[in-house]
């Protein structure tokens, strides 16, 4: 990326105050309640969003109930829905730079990778299930001669999604793409700190051709329009993407009202394990730090923990502890900050809390630890590292969401093991080795959802993604995630 971007143009524009999208029109709260969203940027004021109620989300859900009953989405020809979805990948990928600024004022992603991880990976999913619509056929079952078993699959009806503040588009793409493909209306609750490109993304929706009403989008607190969404009883399905601590409450939502199904992506405490006959010990170490400080450690599979083989262990930490110094943490819009902003004040408050929480438990601090940058306002945190960890520390075993990394020495493969499942999360980890069979065992022996081999991090839309243990359940991404969002319809007929 250069200079000639059009970040400049865009990023200082006023931003209107923003409201729902329900029935296809911009609906102010019934209340005519509010939030300020702050720019991580600057901690300034950026624009405000509607503060959503009961009421909002009961006239959201309604909206989706009725284009759903009356077939404007779920009937419509195959071909129809396809070309409506292509179309909006299509403008996704015109209103690129827009999306992805407007993104990285109220999320703070540094910009190179927002572009790439928010319209890039929007625009793909949209595409990908497009193209899926009408290839996935229905079955036959192998009963007797005198019957016909039908296996079809019809859309389940009114999706609620509730999406975090980590990359908005990506992961809202990653529920409602699917959720549309199979023909189901969506509702979506953006996290309160990041709902700017998701509102605009679905009003790039109705220039597709998306019929008003089939993808809604009400803004607000979780606790409030998150709940009331959550404990909605014409909510089929409820995708959710956030911490364990929301996922829990959404499953107890769900049994005190219609036990609508409720899939979960969560959170994660990912080893990243480095043997000592890693092929590329530089690469590795790379990888380690881009592993856990893009976003300011902001992203679902972290590497926060990196298991490192005793014999390598302090030449590989000191390529690590440099590797970071050498990261630029600064305005999220400059396209030479390697790391942007924390999203809130609160998440980056909860950082340095971990920071002082892991000296007090004997982790040794190598690098960073520290607020930067606060005479521009800004939520911003320099990458830091910590030697020494044990499993037991509370810096192995929390979710930090933060760019905190902790490292720890093992001394052979069954250590290793042990060590990277001493944990309750199983979303992702890492293993660099050149012995393919370690490389296996260490696939089969980790409870993780994905294992990179000889690199961390790195997938596409036709892998699914999705934790073990407490890191969720269900798929996003790939024609599995289709599944969740259909249901399985079949008929017995008599031949006779
Ligand atoms: P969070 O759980 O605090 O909030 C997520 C969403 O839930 C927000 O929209 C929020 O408003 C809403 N919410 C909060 N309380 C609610 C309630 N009582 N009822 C209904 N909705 C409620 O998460 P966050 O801090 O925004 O995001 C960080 C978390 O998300 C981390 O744990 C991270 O690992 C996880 N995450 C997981 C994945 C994955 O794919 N597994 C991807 C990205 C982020």
């Amino acid at each position: 990326m250069t200079d000639t971007t059009p970040i400049d143009a865009l990023k200082n524009n006023v931003i209107a105050p923003q409201v729902h999208l329900i029935a296809g029109r911009s609906e102010p709260s019934q209340d005519g309640a509010v939030l300020d969203v702050l720019s991580p940027r600057d901690g300034r004021q950026l624009t405000t969003i509607a503060d959503g109620g009961s009421d909002d989300v009961d006239r959201a859900v309604a909206s989706a109930r009725r284009c759903f009953d009356n077939g404007a989405w779920s009937q419509m020809a195959l071909g129809g829905r396809k070309n409506i979805l292509i179309r909006l990948a299509e403008l996704i990928e015109e209103h690129a730079w827009e999306l992805a600024v407007l993104g990285v004022r109220d999320n703070g992603t540094e910009i190179n990778m927002a572009l790439k991880a928010e319209p890039g990976s929007a625009a793909s999913t949209f595409r990908y299930y497009a193209e899926a619509i009408d290839k996935v056929y229905g079955e036959i079952a192998p009963t007797t001669q005198q019957i016909l078993g039908l296996i079809e699959r019809e859309p389940m009806g009114v999706v609620a999604a509730i999406v975090p503040w980590n990359f908005p588009l990506m992961i809202g793409a990653w529920k409602i793409a699917p959720a549309l493909a199979a023909g189901n209306s969506v509702v979506i609750k953006p996290a309160e700190t990041a709902s700017l490109s998701l509102l605009r993304l679905a009003q790039i929706a109705l220039e597709a051709g998306l019929p008003p009403g089939v993808l809604n989008v009400v803004t607000g607190r979780g606790e409030i329009a998150g709940e009331a969404l959550a404990l909605h009883n014409d909510v089929d399905i409820l995708a959710f993407t956030g911490s364990g601590a929301v996922g829990r409450r959404l499953l107890e939502y769900s049994a005190r009202s219609n036990l609508k199904q409720v899939y979960l992506e969560l959170g994660g405490k990912s080893p990243n394990i480095i043997f000592s006959d890693a092929p590329d010990l530089e690469k590795a170490a790379a990888a380690a730090v881009n592993g856990i400080f893009r976003n300011s450690g902001q992203v679902c599979v972290s590497g926060s923990r990196l298991l490192v083989q005793r014999d390598i262990y302090r030449e590989f930490l000191s390529r690590v502890v440099e590797g970071a110094a050498q990261l630029k943490v600064g305005d999220p819009l400059d396209v030479t900050s390697n790391i942007g902003a924390v999203n809130n004040l609160q998440q980056l408050e909860k950082n340095l809390n971990y920071v002082a929480i892991a000296e007090r438990e004997g982790a040794k601090r190598c690098s960073g630890g520290e607020r930067i940058l606060s005479e521009t306002g800004g939520y911003y945190m320099q990458p830091t590292v910590f030697s020494d960890v044990t499993a037991d520390m509370r810096i192995a075993r929390e979710e930090i969401f933060g760019p905190i990394l902790g490292v720890t020495p093992f001394d052979d493969e069954a250590e290793a093991v042990s060590i990277a499942n001493a944990t309750d999360y199983g979303l992702a980890a890492g293993v660099w080795t050149s012995n393919l069979t370690t490389a296996h065992r260490m696939i089969r022996s980790i409870k993780a959802g994905v294992v990179h081999v000889n690199c961390y991090g790195g997938t596409d839309i036709t892998v699914p993604m999705g934790g073990m243990k407490q890191s969720g359940n269900g798929y996003d991404k790939s024609l599995h995630a289709l599944e969740k969002y259909s249901a399985l319809k079949t008929a017995w007929i008599d031949l006779g």
